[in-house]
């Protein structure tokens, strides 16, 4: 008997192997295969019966003793790699984030005292004692975590007799949600809404429902009851988020819906946590977990319902690696499954909105914000027109009104999207620009820090005082604002207030979930933030929203440059007015006549993503059309660019599908490798994936040179 396996590498498909007499070998499971000199973790995607055509094969050294990897996951494995053109065995290795999480648990090893006294006690020692009679017992590390002390520390104690060892279960048992717990009086508009989501849960079967409904309006409180109704089919359910740095305040707020602290699962997590998670969700003993995008790779015994909250954020488009699109993908995973899928949004993707207008997924409206709440009155400030001091960024009216705000005792926010002090240092006397060596960019000054830093490859540099081009002393200036700039600015014009900056590269992890978890409880009176805060915060106290420059993001070539500039606005401007008081959302823009300015003034949504749509549409472009990148990149400029023109050379013909390129990226140059694009543009009904396989095959990049495939991209750097 033969069996293909398939390994977390990037080769083409699954290995053959011998199965060796007297094991049992199904597909699904878990295996230990040789590979050169190497033992490798692989999955059995296929016994294909026969003898392997009289090969000699490595036999297969050991199955191991855990659930199979269930069918449906397997064939979403291989639909991720057949539609985003990546080796099976790279999506496959998604899947086993957790290796350590295959067979039993291994049992963990508490201390406590033993009553034995010490000869020679330290501070420190005494500590550790203290710590370890608190309470239930912990491991060595946490000992040592907890008493602030070295692990040689707890080690000494251990040794002489003064702390003896206790065995733990295995993992921390998950509890089971109460369905009915912390269930909160739905008004009208949301109980019909709750109702619709039951409705389609208890027809089983696969459907995505969109839950279109202004910021504030109770979404959340609205799909915990289809995450009720699927728990209560002794189900397994998925909250995905865009963002680690909400998960913990989405814990916390499904720990009070559900009486019960949900699993949880990012990127940062502690390999041992995260192996507990792993073994529970394959068992089914985790319900309901809360996690990024790759959650949806966990081995799910019984999943019954996926959420996909703020469905709009790009951020659900993975960067590198396999760059699937988590929504899409559980869209998919769903559909193969065989489990509804609800997707969240006060501000939808026009994917998500055609697919809607398509009858293929249902739309539930919630258009009022909850209880007394109001959505925020936006206005626009003419930047052309308004009295700015120079190196200052916000007008005599923007931060007016952040004054009479700080009188009231109530919460603002400045919003910015660009991290860093300046985005710009320039000579004065020589004009020279500071650039990135190993990228066509600009160096980003982080004052902070006292850095200046490139965006795209990490490089960072002092900040030189004299010009490295012609030499003068003292003529550096930054240009432009950053929020580190606006912060600075901000502490000139209010002195008292309370600040927060909230920007991914000065707060993260556990800090980033503390400053959110003040923000909402007033600790702060002024926030400054980039995309950050547009992420489905809370903040009960906040009334006033400020966007310091509306027109950043238009100036992209992205062609959806419009449809995500709303979504960023409309999320910032959500964030006011969420409590009790009234909120006001104020933009400064230098184009007031521009389409989306003047639709975001009126709040009128659909005006202007049906004038997006019709643009889309003409132009061929998503959801309309399909796209595709290819990028191609070298460490050589004239090698990459004559392989790009190789390739250009190699294209098929296809009636329906066009293609532009290559060019030079707008990102020609990023860590010393130069890069050129193509984009692929097709009708919705092409068959984009075979003509990529088709024009790729045999194209075999050598040297430095790499070609990457990215299938509905939404980045075009
Ligand atoms: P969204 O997700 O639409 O932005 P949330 O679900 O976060 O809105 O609701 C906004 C606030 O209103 C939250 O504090 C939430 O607990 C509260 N809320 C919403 N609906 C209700 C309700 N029916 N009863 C009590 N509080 C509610
Ligand atoms: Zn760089």
């Amino acid at each position: 008997m033969t069996a293909d396996v398939l390994l977390p590498l990037a080769l083409p498909g699954p290995y053959s192997y011998e199965v060796p007499s007297g094991m049992e070998l199904a597909e699904g499971d878990y295996v230990v295969v040789p590979l050169g000199p190497r033992q490798m973790l692989g999955v059995v995607w296929a016994i294909p019966g026969g003898d392997g055509g009289g090969v000699k094969l490595r036999p297969v050294i050991g199955c191991i003793d855990t659930p199979p990897m269930p069918v449906a996951h397997r064939r979403f494995i291989d639909w991720i790699a057949a539609y985003y053109l990546e080796p099976p065995g790279n999506v496959l290795r998604l899947a086993l984030r957790a290796p350590g999480a295959l067979g039993e648990a291994p049992e963990r090893i508490a201390y406590r005292p033993s009553g034995q006294l010490l000869a020679k006690m330290t501070p420190q020692r005494k500590r550790v004692m203290e710590a370890a009679s608190e309470g239930p017992h912990f491991t060595r590390a946490e000992l040592a975590d907890l008493a602030g002390v070295g692990a040689s520390v707890v080690k000494g104690l251990i040794s002489e007799g003064a702390l003896e060892p206790v065995a733990l279960p295995a993992d921390a048992p998950f509890r089971a949600p109460q369905v009915m717990a912390g269930r909160v009086a739905l008004s009208p508009g949301q109980e019909k809404a709750a109702a619709s989501l039951r409705a389609m849960l208890s027809e089983r079967g696969f459907h995505v429902a969109l839950i279109d409904g202004v910021t504030g309006s109770g979404k959340t409180e609205v799909y915990f009851e289809a995450m009720a109704a699927a728990l209560a089919a002794g189900r397994q359910v998925l909250l995905l988020l865009p963002e680690i740095a909400l998960t913990a305040s989405f814990l916390a707020r499904v720990e009070e819906r559900f009486a019960a602290a949900p699993a949880e699962w990012h990127s940062g997590m502690r390999p041992r946590e995260r192996e507990r998670v792993w073994r529970a969700v394959a068992s089914g003993e985790a319900k309901i977990v809360v996690g990024a995008r790759s959650a949806l790779f966990l081995p799910w015994k019984a999943l019954g319902l996926i959420v996909v909250d703020e469905e709009h954020d790009p951020a659900y488009k993975q960067g590198d690696g396999v760059a699937y699109h988590t929504r899409d993908t559980a869209v998919v995973y769903g559909s193969l499954n065989d489990f509804p899928v609800v997707l969240a949004s006060a501000t939808p993707s026009l994917e998500s909105l055609y697919n809607v207008e398509r009858g293929r997924y249902r739309a539930i409206h919630l258009p009022d914000r909850h209880g007394r709440a109001e959505l925020p009155a936006v206005s626009l400030i003419d930047m052309r027109a308004a009295e700015v001091t120079p190196g200052r960024w916000l007008s005599e009216k923007l931060a007016g009104e952040v004054s009479a705000t700080l009188e009231r005792d109530e919460q603002a926010l400045l919003f910015l999207n660009r991290r860093g002090y300046a985005p710009l240092t320039l000579c004065r006397a020589c004009g020279h620009r500071m650039a990135c060596p190993n990228c066509s960019a600009w160096l980003v000054e982080h004052r902070f820090r006292n850095i200046l830093q490139c965006h795209h490859c990490g490089h960072s540099e002092p900040v030189p005082v004299v010009c490295p081009a012609c030499g003068a002393k003292d003529k550096l200036a930054p240009v432009g604002p950053g929020v580190e700039r606006l912060a600075e600015e901000a502490r000139a014009r209010w002195p008292e207030a309370r600040l927060a900056v909230l920007s991914s590269d000065l707060v993260h992890g556990k800090a980033l979930a503390t400053l959110i978890h003040d923000l909402a409880h007033h600790a702060y009176d002024l926030l400054i933030g980039t995309q950050l805060v547009a992420k489905g915060h809370h903040f009960p106290h906040l009334t006033l929203a400020g966007i310091v420059d509306a027109d950043l993001a238009l100036e992209t070539a992205d062609p959806r440059a419009g449809e995500r500039t709303w979504q960023l606005l409309a999320q910032v401007a959500g964030r006011a007015g969420r409590g009790d008081k009234p909120g006001r959302a104020l933009i400064q823009t230098h184009l007031p006549d521009h389409p989306l300015m003047a639709a975001l003034a009126k709040g009128d949504r659909d005006g202007f993503f049906a004038q997006e749509m019709a643009i889309r549409r003409q132009a061929g472009l998503p959801p309309y059309g399909r796209l595709a990148a290819l990028i191609i990149s070298g460490r050589d400029g004239n090698e990459t660019e004559r392989f790009a023109r190789l390739i250009a050379r190699r294209a098929p013909q296809a009636r329906d599908i066009r293609v532009l390129g290559p060019a030079p990226a707008p990102l020609s140059l990023v860590r010393g490798r130069h890069r050129w694009r193509f984009l692929i543009k097709a009708p919705r009904e092409a068959d984009v994936q075979a003509f990529l396989r088709e024009w790729l095959h045999g194209i075999d990049p050598k040297g430095s040179l790499r070609l990457a495939v990215d299938v509905d991209p939404y980045s075009f750097l």
